[in-house]
């Protein structure tokens, strides 16, 4: 079901926005050699109930923790476990906050030290991707124009796109319609309106676009073990326009960091 929010709704996810942004930037800084995928969640869970907000993902079809750590081949949907991070590693970390009833959900990718040039560039045009596609959203745009602009990026560098793994539609519900697919034609597709908000989240693979599910029934890896980035936002078409609700200083849109 699309849902259109009110004013005061909107001002409700900005506030769960914030807090997954403050998540993912905590998260980022207390990545480092030798830190397990469990300690980077607890880390997670302290910023989340500190803010007022209660965890999404956490008991979501019964997924076992505060945030996805998906590691190098892992594109999506890792459960945090006692792998330790390395230096080269590639780490996508995904985070959603309940602030009164709605919610906010992004993500980042990032390295542990110093990382290969192709890997630096998956991530960097990802991020890209993400950013193309937020130039798109605005009353009347459609959904097209926002999976056009973010393929655009992946395929000027030959980045494979998952295909099976899509954005959403956002509100009371983390997941909602329309989907937001990371490819697509200009022109086509359901108009955006004020009032809906929307994840767009690009999920690029240095290898092929094939995934796999492993036996956990969760962790999503590319089928030729390449790296894979993701990243996202949730963007909210207020009567003042389009809003990152979960932009901060990680993001390269919004800050010279
Ligand atoms: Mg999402």
């Amino acid at each position: 079901m699309i849902t259109i929010k009110k004013p005061d709704e909107f001002e409700k996810m900005a506030v769960a926005g914030a807090a997954v942004a403050v998540v993912l930037r905590t998260v980022k800084e207390a990545a480092a050699p030798g830190v397990t995928m469990k300690e980077l969640d607890a880390v997670a869970a302290d910023v989340i109930r500190s803010r007022g907000c209660t965890p999404s993902f956490l008991g979501y079809h019964g997924f076992p923790a505060h945030i996805c750590t998906s590691p190098n081949s892992v594109i999506v949907h890792g459960i945090p476990d006692s792998y330790r991070l390395k230096p080269g590693d590639v780490l996508s970390v995904d985070a959603g906050a309940i602030y009164e009833g709605f919610h906010g959900d992004a993500a980042i990718t990032f390295g542990i030290g110093e990382l290969a040039p192709a890997a630096q560039r998956l991530i960097d045009t990802t991020e890209a991707a993400l950013w193309a596609g937020i130039q798109e959203v605005a009353d009347g745009a459609r959904l097209g124009n926002i999976g056009s602009a973010v393929q655009a990026e992946a395929e000027r560098v030959g980045l494979g796109i998952v295909r099976e793994y899509v954005g959403h539609g956002i509100g009371r519900q983390m997941h909602e319609e329309p989907q937001v697919p990371n490819f697509g034609k200009k022109g086509t597709g359901m108009k955006l309106r004020t009032g809906m908000a929307v994840c767009i989240e690009p999920m690029f693979n240095l290898g092929g676009a094939e995934t796999r599910v492993e036996a956990d029934g969760w962790t999503v890896v590319t089928a030729d073990e390449s790296l894979s980035a993701h990243f996202e936002h949730t963007i909210g078409i207020t009567e003042d326009g389009p809003v990152v609700f979960t932009a901060s200083d990680l993001s390269s849109g919004s800050t010279g960091d």
